[in-house]
């Protein structure tokens, strides 16, 4: 039987603030365990929390950057449960009035498999804000647990479950990642917990349009382990339902290294959160007015970047693209392209030379010590001719090693290219009477060689001819003297 694959994500994202939801604790990652905690985060009785208005200004901000409706009127609830990861015995979360409803992000462009995917927008049916719970981690028959993250900040982006494929459920993580990134809401890094998501999935029969039983998985951590544990999972479905099995509501966890999900529990165990108004925080209240001011203050997407910068500068969509999977690199891109040089050429010399300089040397953008005017300086030198394309390499090299301008490099190391007629006709004349086996074979008719003689000119000038000129110098050689 065929089947059509129907998924839906939770994804968890810590929202950056200075300190955590409830105490004025640090909001921060990879601290000595149980070292940034107090009463309040760490569950004391008759202790008060006190929520923090940038996570929720950033929830808002998250919300209309996914096309949400905000809520004018919202509350947190109590979730309660027993669980070493929460001292109080409830986390405080929202239930029925969270912040953001109704939104969706688009996706589009190339799946993770490489196949081209289909625009379309994916529904976000709400984000909610949390709570963090502790951490736990078991090693050797050991259990050990850290309250440095209960408390902080935690939103839950809960999708539609209009997802049909791996990819698609992969090409949205990656569309909701970059939004948060771009919002400057979260760094989003999976490796430090920033961002945790659970998928849930199910198959029905092509053609039947009620959803089939779905399955959660969790442990997921990485967004390709998503991409293989839904493509492992809908297998999996798909084997049971041929060989005539009903499928139950279940949790399955992944196991990266085996390929393979597991049964974790069946929903039969599902709990009963008994969700209650929490009764220490007032309700949160947002006029349409405070709304849309936040509104006024969004950022420019990526997706809207990207056509901009298609449009403005020019730029190819692979270009734009590349130029746009970081919010720093674009800025630094439009910061250079605004100083006058060719934005076309400043976008090749940012994608290939600086990028390769940057990652040949470990470093970040952040500590990039050519600043985007300097690139740009660089980029104009070869326009006008001053230096060709391979010497602005050695250029930029040292524009890395020294933190000089370009010009500065330029003069000090007799650089600029030479451009001068005699000077030219001088290497061509060298080169011709240096190869006579070439130039016999050019005049043979084998154009191929010219390139082979401008190249000489080239060695013998130290890179510096105009190369340009070279070839028309050459050329009017053998016109001259066939
Ligand atoms: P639960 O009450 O079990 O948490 P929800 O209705 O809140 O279930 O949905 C949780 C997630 O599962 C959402 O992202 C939703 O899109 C997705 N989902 C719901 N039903 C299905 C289904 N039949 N198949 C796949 N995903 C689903
Ligand atoms: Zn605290
Ligand atoms: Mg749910």
């Amino acid at each position: 039987m065929k089947y059509e694959a129907v998924i839906g994500l939770e994804v968890h994202i810590q929202v950056r603030t200075a300190s955590k939801m409830f105490c004025s604790c640090p909001n921060r990652n990879g601290a000595e365990p149980n070292t940034l905690v107090c009463p309040v985060c760490m569950g004391y009785p008759g202790v008060l929390p006190v929520p923090n208005h940038e996570a929720i200004r950033q929830t808002v901000r998250a919300g209309l950057l996914t096309n949400c409706r905000i809520a004018t009127f919202s509350k947190f609830d109590r979730k309660n449960y027993f669980y070493p990861d929460m001292p109080k015995n409830y986390q405080i979360s929202q239930y029925d009035l969270p912040f953001c409803r109704a939104g969706y992000v688009e996706i589009g462009g190339t799946g993770f498999s490489g196949q081209p995917l289909a625009n379309r927008k994916i529904g976000i049916t709400r984000i909610h804000l949390e709570e963090d719970v502790a951490k736990l981690t078991h090693t050797a028959g050991q259990s050990g647990v850290d309250y440095n993250r209960a408390g902080i900040p935690l939103m839950e982006v809960v999708s539609e479950p209009d997802m049909r494929t791996p990819d698609e459920a992969y090409a949205y993580l990656t569309a909701l990642k970059e939004i948060m990134r771009y919002g400057e809401i979260s760094d989003c890094d999976m490796e430090k917990g920033q961002l945790r998501c659970d998928v849930n999935v199910s198959l029905r029969p092509e053609g039947q349009s009620e959803f089939g039983t779905k399955i959660e998985i969790k442990n997921l951590n990485s967004f390709r382990a998503v991409h293989r544990a839904l493509e492992y999972e809908i297998w999996r479905q798909a084997q049971e339902l041929d060989a005539g099995h009903r499928l139950r509501q279940e949790t399955r966890g992944w196991n990266d290294d085996h390929v393979e999900t597991y049964l974790m529990r069946t929903k039969e165990e599902a709990h009963d959160y008994r969700y209650f108004p929490e009764p220490d925080l007032m309700p949160v209240t947002f006029t349409e007015a405070e709304i849309e001011k936040i509104r006024s203050e969004l950022p420019e997407l990526p997706e809207a970047m990207r056509l901009r910068f298609r449009r403005d500068y020019g730029l190819t969509e692979y270009d734009a693209g590349v130029l746009t999977q970081d919010r720093d690199l674009a800025r630094y891109f439009e910061a250079a392209a605004r100083v006058g040089a060719t934005p076309k050429l400043v976008a090749n010399w940012v994608i290939s030379e600086l990028l390769r300089e940057l990652g040949s040397r470990g470093l970040a953008l952040a500590d990039c010590p050519v600043p985007p005017t300097a690139l740009a300086g660089l980029v104009t030198l070869i326009e006008r001719k001053t230096i060709n394309g391979t010497i602005g390499k050695t250029v930029l090299t040292a524009m890395f090693d020294s933190g000089k301008t370009p010009e500065e490099i330029v003069r000090e190391q007799g650089l600029a290219q030479v451009s001068d007629d005699s000077a030219i006709a001088g290497f061509v004349a060298e080169v011709i009477a240096a190869c006579p086996e070439q130039v016999a074979q050019y005049r043979a008719g084998n154009a191929k060689v010219l390139q082979y003689l401008v190249g000489q000119v080239m060695k013998r000038s130290r890179g510096k001819a105009n190369p340009q000129l070279a070839v028309a110098q050459l050329k009017r050689y053998f016109e001259e003297q066939p």
